[in-house]
């Protein structure tokens, strides 16, 4: 199984990853905030991912890496 790891210090909310997730599961922290004080991007169903990468390849701030899980 793949897993996507957030490195959430790298994140900077742009959403890009969140609009390239085929399977909608990915969103916005509501409640958590990295050290530049933005909201980092986070899994909502994990059981839902399907490992394409997409999200990690969007990412402008290499901040998703697919991982064997
Ligand atoms: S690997 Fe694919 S399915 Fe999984 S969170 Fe990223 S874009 Fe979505
Ligand atoms: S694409 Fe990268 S920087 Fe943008 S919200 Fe997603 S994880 Fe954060």
């Amino acid at each position: 199984m793949k897993k996507v790891v957030f490195n959430e210090e790298r994140c900077k909310s742009c959403e890009l990853c969140v609009q390239a997730c085929p399977k909608k599961i990915l969103q916005i922290s509501k409640d958590k905030m990295n050290k530049k004080g933005y909201r980092p991007a986070e899994i909502t169903d994990k059981s839902k991912c399907i490992g394409c990468a997409f999200c990690a390849t969007m990412c402008p701030d290499a901040a998703i890496s697919i991982e064997e899980d």
